[in-house]
């Protein structure tokens, strides 16, 4: 139970796994989802439904991934099933806008306060594409600053020590991006104002922007320390840098208003995604109007989609921000501390050295005395405890992320069997970590 499932385990899914890689690299479309990290077959997917997946060979499993986070309402809620149905109906894409844009559009900026425009693109990559982008318009300055351990999508200059994937797979970079395309990026350690201030006082007048993780959780779930983001605000102003919160994980997900509900810090650029997707491809990036009024038509730096702001994709957003009320966060905040006590219980029973870390509702184990504040410190854990963990909890019906590094994402679909069925799948997975050895 404890090891790599044998493949005869899950027939179907390890046949479509075999098959996924004749046609596509490595048999997934995006990395964390092959298992690289912690071996055996990964679960393809048949349906889903609130808090359940089932997977090709008709295995139910507790999510507690939520789609990397989008599904905070649970799979395939019945609001968002009919808006998506009923744009679907009324055609798939226009290349011309929508009033239901616009809406989606004042629902993000009614919930975070420093955002009084807002452009939509297709994925958090381009959310963090374009803001770069734009900040080195606005500013006419070069060099960005991003954190280790931070992950804002697989833009060339954020790959450099990034977490989620990245880190997964152990890159500290990836080929095919240039040394011009990094050059400009400084990489400094998470939570570490004297370093940014080291920096700035390096080079004056040349970074355009601080690009950080509102709060982080591709390295786990690594929040600010009390006082980084609104330290990071102060430096950059004075130097007339723009700061760029991304949001893309925490948005909408941690509070109504993400991150920026728990720690409200005025940056100049917001990245959106996951949860105002709905599930389907859209996210977003806002700010004030002074420095989004540079984008294209308005101003010169060019950005644009063929899709963005698609109708169904809309639809989805929509329906789930207009269902995420505060009862849903309430919700979402006390599953998070109910899985995040019957884990850390679990493994104090077994002995296994462990630290259960919170970033607003996102919840993260590591196999280390805590707390981690960075990077270095998630990658100095006990990371071959994870695998066996992992697997086992799988095998008993529970479905984590499949990789030390990753945040666990609960929905407000969780229902006490669920919780039951964690709790009983708890105590052999905490075994399992104990026996673990280092490779
Ligand atoms: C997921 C994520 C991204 C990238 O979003 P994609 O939609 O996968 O391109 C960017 N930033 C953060 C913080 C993320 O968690």
């Amino acid at each position: 139970m404890s090891s790599p499932d044998a493949p005869t385990a899950v027939p179907a899914s390890a046949a479509l796994f075999e098959r996924a890689a004749r046609s596509i690299p490595g048999g997934v479309n995006s990395p964390v989802r092959a298992f690289s990290a912690v071996g055996g077959t990964p679960r393809f997917i048949e349906s889903a439904s609130g808090s359940t997946l089932i997977d090709a060979d008709g295995n139910h499993y507790v999510d507690l991934v939520s789609s990397w986070g989008p599904m905070i309402l649970g799979h395939a809620h019945p609001a968002v099933v009919d808006a998506v149905q009923r744009a679907a109906t009324s055609g798939l894409s226009f290349g011309a806008p929508t009033g239901a844009e616009v809406a989606l559009a004042e629902e993000l900026i009614a919930r975070v306060a420093p955002v009084d425009r807002v452009r939509l693109v297709n994925s958090g990559t381009e959310a963090t594409m374009s803001a770069v982008r734009l900040a080195r318009g606005v500013t006419g300055r070069s060099k960005i600053v991003k954190f280790s351990g931070c992950y804002h999508g697989h833009v060339d200059a954020l790959l450099a020590d990034a977490g989620s994937g990245v880190a997964t797979l152990g890159l500290p970079t990836s080929p095919g991006v240039t040394g011009a395309q990094a050059a400009d990026t400084l990489v400094l350690p998470y939570n570490d104002l004297d370093a940014v201030r080291e920096a700035f006082a390096r080079y004056p007048g040349e970074i355009a922007a601080v690009i950080t993780e509102a709060a982080a959780g591709n390295m786990g779930a690594v929040p600010p320390v009390p006082g980084f983001n609104i330290g990071l605000r102060e430096i950059t102003r004075a130097d007339g840098a723009l700061l760029i919160l991304d949001e893309v994980m925490t948005g909408f997900r941690v509070s109504r208003a993400g991150w920026y509900g728990l720690d409200p810090v005025d940056a100049d650029l917001f990245t959106f995604g996951k949860v105002m997707s709905g599930g389907l491809p859209a996210a977003a990036f806002g700010g004030s109007e002074h420095v989004m009024n540079h984008l294209a038509p308005l101003g010169p730096v060019y950005q644009a989609g063929t899709l963005s702001g698609n109708p169904v994709a809309v639809a989805a957003g929509l329906a789930t921000l207009r269902h995420a009320t505060d009862e849903v966060y309430a919700t979402l905040d006390a599953n998070s501390q109910r899985l995040g006590g019957l884990l850390g219980d679990a493994l104090a029973a077994e002995g296994v050295r462990h630290h259960v870390q919170y970033a607003g509702n996102l919840v993260s184990v590591f196999f280390t005395d805590g707390p981690v504040t960075d990077y270095a410190e998630a990658k100095a854990a006990e990371t071959f405890r994870f695998a066996p963990f992992f697997h086992s909890l799988l095998a008993q019906g529970v479905y984590p992320p499949p990789s030390a590094f990753e945040a666990w994402f609960v929905s407000a679909a969780l229902t006490d069997t669920d919780f039951d069925t964690i709790a009983a799948a708890l105590p052999a997975a905490a075994r399992a970590a104990a026996a673990a050895q280092p490779q």
